[in-house]
């Protein structure tokens, strides 16, 4: 068994930054097992994506293509990886855990009796991988046993996108061969969701508010906070419940899983179903008038204080530092 293969996702003709999060999980993988670090395009028109892909440190990027990938189905993207893993017998297979993978990856490793260990958030000696299990509240540890290649799928915000170092690779072309008729579903128009969607995924500063605003008419002291920074609004679940926000705002195991540079939380308690959606952000601000707020836990700056006081301050010092 042969190398890690990345495989990386085509975001509106650009890499996701789910796929370099992917590929920066098989830059550790790599350093555990020895192997080779290597990604994978799919698509009718790959070269694009190769090239950018070939910028990154991996020692070889496959496009895989056929007219019959120009548009996502489960079945051509299950029949073209099943072909090339048959082809290069890989070690490890890895993907971003998107809506996309879920879709067709199961599928795949079921094709070449395999599991799919799913939604890695980490990677020890072994190697063992870490998942969560029962909303965050319990981690699992995994290990591959047996032959074929191991399936996983790297949660958004776990493994940091620029720890993937700058190269230039090799690229090859692999043309599977798919049969029209093997294709039970229509490509139909991409998700785009509602005009209000937000990519919370890929916002570089978030204000997150909870609880602690009482009610949504005082929404607007966090979005004049937003507004200074420049950030996207978020909330917790009972904001989003209460219909304050739209649901596309919520963070948390049933909401976005978001990996900011800040993520600043107001009013808002750090409930495990909360944390599991934004413990990936780089830093973390909380302002929560009780001291044992469990948001502390994972804070790396904390204001202890009533919000309603803080957070016009603040505005205000943030107006003030740009002017
Ligand atoms: C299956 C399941 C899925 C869930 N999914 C999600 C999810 O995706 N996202 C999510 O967020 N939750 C989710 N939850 C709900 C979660 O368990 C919590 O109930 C929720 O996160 C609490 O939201 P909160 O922190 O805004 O509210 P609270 O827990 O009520 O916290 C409010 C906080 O505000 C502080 N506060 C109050 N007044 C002030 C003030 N004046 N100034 C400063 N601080 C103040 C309080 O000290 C408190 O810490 C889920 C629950 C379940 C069971």
């Amino acid at each position: 068994m042969s190398g890690i293969w990345v495989v990386l996702e085509d975001r509106d003709g650009r890499i996701g930054r789910a796929s370099w999060e992917a590929l920066s999980a098989g830059k550790r993988l790599a350093e555990l097992t020895a192997k080779s670090l290597n990604a994978i395009v799919i698509g009718s028109a790959t070269e694009p994506l190769a090239n950018e892909a070939a910028t990154m440190a991996v020692a070889e990027v496959a496009r895989i293509e056929h007219p019959l990938l120009e548009h996502y189905t489960a079945d051509a993207y299950t029949i073209a990886l099943h072909q090339f893993i048959q082809s290069e017998q890989p070690g490890y297979v890895v993907f971003p855990h998107t809506y996309q993978v879920r879709d067709f990856a199961p599928a795949l490793a079921a094709r070449i009796s395999q599991v799919l260990i799913g939604d890695v958030i980490g990677m020890a000696e072994g190697p063992v991988f870490t998942r969560q299990l029962m909303q965050g509240r319990l981690t699992g540890n995994y290990r591959h046993s047996g032959s074929g290649p191991c399936f996983i799928s790297i949660q958004t915000g776990a493994f940091r996108a620029d720890a993937v170092q700058t190269g230039a690779a090799g690229v090859t072309k692999f043309e599977p061969q798919i049969d029209p008729g093997a294709i039970r579903t229509k490509p139909g128009e991409p998700f785009r969701g509602s005009t209000q969607t937000v990519d919370l995924g890929s916002a570089p500063l978030i204000v997150s508010v909870g609880r602690g605003i009482k009610e949504a008419d005082n929404l607007p002291l966090v979005e004049e906070l937003a507004a200074a920074l420049g950030a996207e609004l978020a909330a917790s679940r009972p904001i989003c419940d209460n219909g304050w926000l739209p649901m596309e705002r919520q963070v948390g195991s049933s909401g976005q899983t978001v990996a900011p540079k800040l993520y600043l939380a107001v009013g808002i308690s750090g409930a495990i179903q909360h944390l599991v959606g934004m413990k990936g952000s780089q830093c973390i601000v909380a302002i929560n008038k009780d001291p044992e707020a469990p948001i502390f836990e994972v804070a790396d700056y904390g204001i202890v204080g009533d919000l309603f006081e803080v957070v016009p301050a603040l505005t205000e010092a943030i107006k003030a530092a740009k002017v």
